[in-house]
């Protein structure tokens, strides 16, 4: 049995999806499920949405392991295709493809298709990375209408920078630059991901794109999911391999970084950056022995991490250990660790063995 363990509850999954519904009662919804659902597992986390109209993610590659997988609803490509070549491909698997650069426009002019794909026109409302800007928005759309191997229903989509802080405006203005361009046009919309369904309800529009959410992470710059009614599906949990007395004074880990400011039991957990763990969590990361916080100390390893039992503790080896999960949200964990919540669940390493439970 492999110690670093990823239990995923497909309940929690279940609950989650129902609060996107509550959410945005009157939109569709596109579950993402790029970068392997988050770190989730791709194809068991789609065989579980069985209520999602369809599924996105960023890569063809991504796509073409839901079908492998069984998976038979429509995927959207989030960033498109990527070459002409790609094109075929799109359309004999029923992929739909974002366009969001007038190269996308060309090689669909000029492909040589036996059949229409379904397009979602992507309009660079502010984030700047991907879409047509508004200023091309209305040549491209009429191009794309007069493409013969488009289904004339286009969709309309954009994509919020800002939208995790409902302090800041730009997610009104985005949201009022692509209103202007789209008032004239019948065609379905998708603008919000997890932040905008959450906070930007003027947003939700005929399709919402949750990706975050579903996992029952928050968003939100200073909330967990719990704040939302969300459970945390993943519990990242492992086991304690040592425990050992270390004085006063001595120094724990690579780089001997901290030192113990009094005799202390310090325990050693089968998990590190070679699983995914933060190696920039510093001192002081909660961490779970037994239901219980304790604070990991010294240096993140590649197969270890320490923490500070206390002279008291009655933890022993093979006692569990939770690193994150619904007892420890792994926002907090992000937080400490200066980065968010979306990378710790995507940095999972394939060493980590996935229990998936009721
Ligand atoms: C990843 C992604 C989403 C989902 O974002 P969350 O914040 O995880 O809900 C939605 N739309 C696009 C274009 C994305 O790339």
């Amino acid at each position: 049995m492999r110690l670093a363990t990823a239990e995923i509850s497909l309940a929690a999954l279940d609950h989650n999806f129902k609060r996107v519904k509550e959410f945005a009662p009157a939109s569709q919804i596109m579950a993402v499920l790029k970068a392997n659902a988050y770190g989730h597992g791709l194809v068991a986390i789609a065989k579980r949405l069985s209520s999602a109209d369809a599924f996105a993610v960023a890569r063809i590659d991504e796509a073409l392991a839901l079908r492998a997988g069984g998976l038979v609803k429509p995927i959207v490509l989030l960033e498109g295709f990527f070459e002409p070549q790609d094109l075929p491909i799109l359309l004999a698997n029923n992929f739909q493809t974002i366009i969001h650069h007038q190269s996308q426009l060309d090689a669909l002019m000029n492909c040589d298709l036996d059949g229409m794909l379904t397009t979602w026109l992507k309009i660079d409302t502010g984030m700047h990375r991907l879409g047509i800007s508004p200023e091309q928005f209305s040549k491209a759309y009429q191009t794309l209408s007069q493409c013969e191997h488009v289904n004339p229903n286009i969709r309309l989509m954009t994509h919020f920078a800002c939208a995790d802080d409902l302090s800041n405006g730009k997610t009104q203005q985005q949201l009022a630059v692509f209103s202007e361009l789209i008032a004239d046009k019948k065609q379905q919309t998708c603008l919000a991901n997890s932040a905008a369904i959450i906070g930007w309800p003027d947003s939700h529009g005929d399709w919402v794109r949750p990706g975050l959410m579903m996992y029952g992470v928050s968003p939100m710059l200073n909330k967990v999911g719990a704040d939302h009614g969300l459970a945390p599906v993943m519990r990242l949990k492992t086991r304690l391999i040592s425990l050992r007395v270390v004085k006063k004074g001595e120094a724990v880990g690579y780089g001997s970084t901290w030192t113990c400011p009094i005799d202390t039991i310090i325990g050693v957990v089968a998990m590190g950056y070679g699983d995914g763990y933060p190696r920039h969590a510093p001192s002081g990361t909660p961490v779970m022995v037994n239901g219980k916080q304790v604070p990991l100390v010294g240096r993140v390893s590649m197969d270890m991490i320490t923490v500070d039992l206390g002279l008291e503790t009655d933890a022993k080896i093979g006692d569990q250990v939770i690193l994150w999960g619904p007892e420890l949200p792994v926002e907090v964990v992000a937080q400490c660790a200066d980065t968010i919540p979306y990378e710790l669940l995507c940095n999972i390493t394939p060493r980590v063995d996935y229990h998936y439970i009721e």
